[in-house]
Formats: C-alpha cells, structure tokens, sequence
C-alpha cells in the first residue's frame, strides 16, 4: 500500500471504530498514544514512593510495564480506550446508604463480573478492525486485568479527565462507567478532543469520603480507601477506620455519588449489570448469615467474588457493628461467632462490644499496623481491582 492511501485507510478505520464500538454497547471510544503516559511516569513513581498502594503489591511491581505499553503487548502503537456505563437504574443508592441496617455494596457490583464482559466486546472490536485491514492486525484487549494504565491512556483519548477523586469523569455521562483498552499494532490517528478538568473549586469527593482517603486533590491513599479495604486488604481493618466505614461491605461510592457531574449520569442498559440476589438492599444480618455455600451459589461471576468468603464475613462484622438495630446485629453475629476463622471472629468481637457500648477488646492477636507504618510490597496480586487505585494530574 502507498504511503498517502496507507494514511487515508487508516483515517477511515480511525473514524469507524467509535461507531463499532457503540454498536457493541459502548457508551464511547478514543484513541490514544501511548506515550501519553510519559507525563504520568514521575507521580506513578511519588505515589508508589508514598506507599498509597497498601497491599496491591503488583501496582508496584511493574512500573515500566504500566509506564511503557509496548513492553507488555510488543509492536503497539496505538491504545484504543473504551467506556461501558454500569449504573444500575432501579437501585436507591443513597437510601441503602443511608440506611445503617442494610449492607452497601458498590453499583458496580451488583451484577456480573465487568472483566469478561468488556474484554469480549473489545475482541469483537478487534475483529472488525482486523476483517477492514488488509494486513495482519495484532489487537490484544484488556479491563483491569493487567498493568495497564487505563485512566490517563482514557483521558488522552478523549473520554473524559481524572477529577480530584482521581476516578474518569465526562461531562454528560459522569462517572459510573468501566474502563477498556485494546492494543493496536496500527499507527491510527489519534482522538483529538481532551475533555478540560472540570472540578473548578468543588471539593465535594474529598469532603465526603469516610475515611478521610485523599491526601490531597487527585492523589488517594488506598490504606484508607473503603474500596481497597473491603475488596483487596486481607488483614484485619484498621481500628479507627472500622466506624468510619458504616454499612459499605464491598467497595465504597460515596466520592462519585456525591460528584455533581453525576446527576445525568445514564442508567446502564446492561442485562449484565443489574442486581442480582437482591444485593442492593439486603440486610447486612441476613447476610452475615449466609453460609459458605449460599455464599458461593449467590456470588457465582460477581465481582465480590474478589473478596472472598472470609473477608465477606469480615466486612459484613464491621457493617453490623455500627448497625442501629443493635439486637438484631447482636444475634446476628453471636449466631456465628464459634464458625467463623480467628480473623473474621476478631471483627465480631470487636462489633458486639461496640454494639453493647463497651470498650472494644484490643486485637492483639491479629495486630494492625498503623497507616503509616504499612508493610512494604511482598507477594504476588492479579490486576488491578479498585477503580480508584492510580494518581491523576493534580492542580
Ligand atoms: S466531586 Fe467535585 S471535585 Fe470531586 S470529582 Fe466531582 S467535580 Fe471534581
């Protein structure tokens, strides 16, 4: 192919793949450069040097692979970045929120795992690029499932800029959507259109987050982050972030829901996403009371999965110690306290004296490191779970 039919080709190929990428029910799609990342390279590092990551000892593992994309898929030239609201419509988020005695789980968990389903509609995406390229198309297509980058490539392609709470916004769709991105072996051109940082003088997320989790405008401390607690910590929780965390037992939305660029923010249309097993609003007894097995059975390809059973339970003890029906979270707990691991038992300890008003008993079996004082890195992790868990541009 000639060089100026090569450029034309490529332009139309550039043009198509939004319109491909809505028909496979994206909400969006951009192109970007991967060396967009060079300008993250310096606060990837100060972050990882903060110690910000906690636990998720891979976010620090493999820098040069998140910072250089090429490394991991060798001969990409071009990320194509795509959005997939999940905003579940019939769920009352503030009011399960609000309501000490129901356990909140985070809107993006209710339904399906994300992974398979915005990996497989990327491979389709890939497909009709490859059937319209007369050359061998190299597309590997990635969500949260490896050392990617997906925020700052998504806000180099167009797809919205990272708010002070660090997560993607965009101006008419907010931020209840996942992240995809699929490695091109094609110089395409690239998406013109960067959404401006709209934040302005607003410090909504940052005032309203439980724990106290933003350091500063777009940097988050993920030791403090109820997502990274409930979802990616193994150990105990912290003592004083234990009250703090209220009924949230599996991630944490208080920063989106409160950010005003998600009064319009779309319902998701996605079968996939929908609660299942009644999981926006149950009673945060009831499910302390599930046995492994129904556990494993109401849990099959969801997310909470992540978490497993254990740090469910965990999670769920917290919750019903800063219940408000105290005789029901009471029972609840005493009804489970002999079947429960040393850990799980800890954090059921630690409610029932809450809920009776005693002193909590000192965990010193199982002690808690202060934040500050946060293991360094060991051990091995698989992608990147929370959202939230990568440093945006700051001011
Ligand atoms: S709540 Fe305000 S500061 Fe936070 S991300 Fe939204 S607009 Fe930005």
């Amino acid at each position: 192919m000639e060089d100026r039919e090569r450029t034309e080709r490529l332009r139309q190929l550039a043009a198509q793949i939004p319109r491909w990428a809505q028909a496979l029910g994206f909400a969006a799609a951009g192109i970007a450069d991967p060396a967009a990342l060079a300008q993250v390279a310096e606060r990837l590092r100060a972050w990882l040097g903060a110690g910000y990551q906690g636990g998720m000892d891979w976010l620090a593992e493999r820098p040069e692979l998140r910072l250089n994309p090429e490394r991991l898929v060798p001969g990409t030239q071009r990320i194509i970045l795509v959005r997939l609201n999940y905003f579940p419509a019939a769920t009352d988020a503030v009011g399960t929120l609000a309501d000490p005695d129901r356990a909140y789980v985070s809107r993006y968990a209710l339904g399906r795992d994300y992974h398979k389903v915005v990996r497989r509609r990327l491979a389709a995406l890939a497909r009709r690029i490859a059937a319209h390229w007369p050359e061998p198309v190299v597309a590997r297509p990635f969500a949260d499932s490896a050392p990617v980058l997906e925020k700052p490539l998504a806000e180099a392609a167009g797809l919205g800029w990272q708010g002070k709470h660090t997560l993607l916004i965009h101006p008419e769709e907010g931020s209840f959507f996942f992240l995809g991105a699929l490695f091109v072996n094609l110089p395409l051109p690239l998406s013109e259109d960067r959404q401006a940082d709209r934040c302005g003088r607003c410090s909504a997320c940052l005032s309203i987050c439980p724990t106290g989790a933003f350091p500063r405008p777009y940097v988050l401390d993920a030791r403090r982050c109820i997502s990274y607690l409930t979802i990616e910590h193994r150990g105990p929780i912290p003592l004083e972030l234990r009250p703090a965390m209220g009924n949230r037992v599996f991630g944490c939305d208080d920063c989106q829901l409160i950010c005003p660029w998600n009064r319009r923010a779309p319902a998701s249309r996605e079968a996939d996403f929908q609660p299942r097993h009644g999981l926006s609003d149950r009673s945060l007894a009831e499910l302390f009371l599930w046995s492994e097995r129904e556990f494993e059975e109401k849990t099959q390809g969801s997310p909470i999965r992540r978490a497993g059973y254990e740090r469910w339970l965990r999670n769920l003890a917290v919750g019903l110690g800063n219940a408000r029906d105290r005789a029901a979270a009471t029972a609840a707990l005493r009804a489970r306290r002999d079947q429960v691991s040393p850990l799980v038992r800890e954090h059921v300890d630690w409610a029932l004296a809450r809920l009776a008003g005693t002193p909590p008993p000192s965990p010193r079996r199982l002690p808690v490191a202060p934040l500050a004082d946060a293991p360094p890195p060991a051990g091995q992790g698989s992608g990147s779970p929370s959202r939230h868990l990568l440093p945006a541009a700051e001011d």
